[in-house]
């Protein structure tokens, strides 16, 4: 599926679509309730994989039925939010392609309303003041089988609560000495409903309202309200939360809100071999394992981004993956062929040797340098070919070169012919050693008549391998990614690090054609090493230093290009 493409139908769009016929929602903002949607990042990350579903998600409808979405920061929790993810996040969902307009908003900025509201269900007898710890509170919350038992508190005077209340925002109390509570039921069979917390107590400055508050909300007396507050329509969420609806709407039910909000659950995206929460991404950067939140090998966007995935695969994964309430796992290999797919349809294809090895033909006229034709897209001639250096010293892969081969191995052997893409048929005459053993040098003479190295020719030369001339090659290092991590499901476990691939990042010297010099800017667009997969230049790479990542591989590589060869045809 491409981006093009119309998204397909999910039980959400039904909903939407079933809220019009009905005129709960209308078009038309004079006439009522308009489709709005938000995005609610808590900014204590980077945003990864599994926010991009949701992005696409809260956007893409609005895009598709009209409407608006808002990006609302939930930044109830002063101790672990920072200014730095707040940017990254907005910077992310950009890059993704969509767009909140002026509709920026935070849950602190309704921190006033919220309190008052705290005072509202007091008053209301639908709240009080708890003054027990937190591990007396959690002893008394009962388990699936048994019911909780109440706070002594439960039933004191709303006066008393109130007045504690006040007390606490004007911060007469430690950190822990009291919470606010919401009086629901201690047997209820759904433990979110047994008096949850709806306030604590936290003296600690915050991004945004500074020194001004040392109680904060907890997150669901914050979220269905800040939701109302907006005029959201739909409060679209993870599957986790399917259990806290009942509370959201208890809230919705006994506050005087502007709004009454729906909230529907979906599955979450997961993909396997690595993992999508921001926790456990946080814990990779303690450990070490990874250079940052942008680490190529993150599946933040930002790793995404700096690795060379294009927005548009992302959204082009989030569609094809589609909205359900089942909860599974997506298989990394769905993400790499819509990579591969579109990614093979967009970019120019480069030489460019890995690992590399001499090749010196020996009978090449001296100091001779001829410019041979290259295509930039067999698949594709509008767009143009390009000239590549040939001469007398060329780099190979050391893997396109054996002393002992089997029979079918195609590429160079002692004795052997191969074709050299766009250049000429070489044959291999010899080789030198270092002291190790290891082949240092190939010797070869070339074929004068076999320019352009498509001639229909009557030998049999099967194999045909990429190259870049010596004299004219820009060195660069190439870094190789595979998974994050070994397994499959790599939360399954309880030692995270232990699942880590201690050979997730391999980083190789390279040699590439000289038309990547200039390519190899950050931002530049991905292109296709010839054999090797898709590429693009790394942030900290410059001309000169010129540093590549690789995107993704080609699907089972050699095999299919040997293949193509040998049939004469020119895609890889
Ligand atoms: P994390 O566990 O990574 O911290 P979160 O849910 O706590 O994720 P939030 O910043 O609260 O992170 O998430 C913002 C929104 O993104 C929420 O509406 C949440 O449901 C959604 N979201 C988070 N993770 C996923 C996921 N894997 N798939 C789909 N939506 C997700
Ligand atoms: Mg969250």
């Amino acid at each position: 599926m491409t981006d093009t493409q119309e998204t397909p139908s999910d039980f959400i769009r039904d909903i939407v679509r079933e809220d019009f016929a009905s005129g709960r929602l209308q078009a038309d903002q004079e006439q009522g309730q308009t489709l709005v949607t938000r995005f609610p990042p808590e900014p204590n990350g980077y945003l990864h994989i599994g926010h991009a579903k949701a992005i696409c998600l809260n956007f893409g409808l609005v895009q598709e039925f009209g409407g608006r979405c808002h990006l609302r920061f939930d930044d109830t929790n002063p101790s672990k939010e920072e200014q730095e993810y707040a940017d990254a996040i907005m910077n992310d969902v950009r890059w993704l392609g969509f767009d909140w307009g002026e509709h920026l908003y935070h849950a602190s900025d309704y921190f006033e309303q919220l309190y008052l509201w705290g005072e509202h269900l007091i008053e209301s007898g639908d709240a009080y003041i708890d003054e027990q710890t937190y591990e007396v509170m959690r002893s008394q919350r009962g388990s699936l089988t048994e019911p909780g038992t109440d706070s002594p508190h439960r039933d004191r005077p709303r006066e008393e609560s109130l007045d504690l209340f006040r007390r606490m925002r004007a911060g007469d109390f430690p950190d822990g000495a009291m919470v606010l509570r919401a009086r629901i039921d201690m047997s209820s069979p759904n433990l979110n409903l047994r008096d949850p917390v709806l306030y604590r107590i936290q003296h600690k400055d915050h991004p945004r309202t500074g020194s001004a508050w040392c109680i904060y909300p907890m997150y669901d007396f914050a979220h269905g309200q800040s939701d109302a507050i907006e005029g959201i329509s739909h409060s679209l969420c993870t599957l986790e939360f399917e259990n806290h609806r009942p509370l959201y709407d208890w809230f919705l039910e006994k506050l005087p809100v502007p709004a009454k909000p729906r909230q529907i659950e979906f599955s979450r995206l997961n993909l396997s071999y690595t993992i999508t929460s921001k926790r456990k991404l946080a814990s990779l950067l303690e450990h070490g394992v990874v250079d940052g939140w942008d680490d190529p090998r993150m599946p933040t966007i930002a790793g995404m981004r700096r690795r060379g995935v294009t927005p548009q695969s992302i959204r082009t994964l989030c569609k094809t993956v589609g909205i359900t309430k089942t909860e599974g796992i997506v298989d990394h290999a769905l993400f790499d062929a819509i990579q591969r797919e579109e990614l093979n349809e967009s970019a120019h294809r480069r030489m460019a040797v890995l690992r590399p090895l001499k090749v010196v033909v020996e009978n090449w006229p001296e100091g001779k340098v001829e410019m041979v034709e290259a295509q930039n897209h067999p698949g594709r001639p509008e767009l143009g070919t390009r000239e590549v250096p040939f001469s007398g010293e060329l780099w190979i892969e050391q893997d396109d070169f054996r002393v002992e081969a089997p029979r079918k191995y195609f590429r160079l052997k002692p004795g052997q012919e191969v074709r050299f893409r766009y250049g000429y048929y070489l044959t291999c005459t010899g080789y030198e050693t270092n002291e190790a053993g290891e082949v240092t040098l190939v010797r070869c003479t070339y074929d004068p008549e076999s320019r352009g190295g498509n001639t229909a020719d009557e030998r049999r030369v099967k194999g045909t391998i990429h190259w870049v001339d010596a004299q004219s090659s820009v060195p660069a290092e190439v870094r190789l990614y595979d998974h994050l991590f070994q397994q499959p499901d790599p939360s399954a476990g309880d030692d995270l690090m232990a699942a880590v691939n201690p050979n997730s990042l391999e980083t190789v010297t390279a040699q590439l054609e000289p038309a990547l010099a200039e390519e190899a800017v950050p931002g530049a667009v991905a292109v296709q090493f010839e054999r090797n997969g898709y590429f693009c230049p790394d942030t900290t790479s410059s001309a000169g230093a010129a540093i590549f990542n690789r995107i993704v591989a080609l699907r089972d590589s050699w095999a299919k290009f040997e293949k193509n060869m040998a049939g004469g045809a020119t895609s890889a």
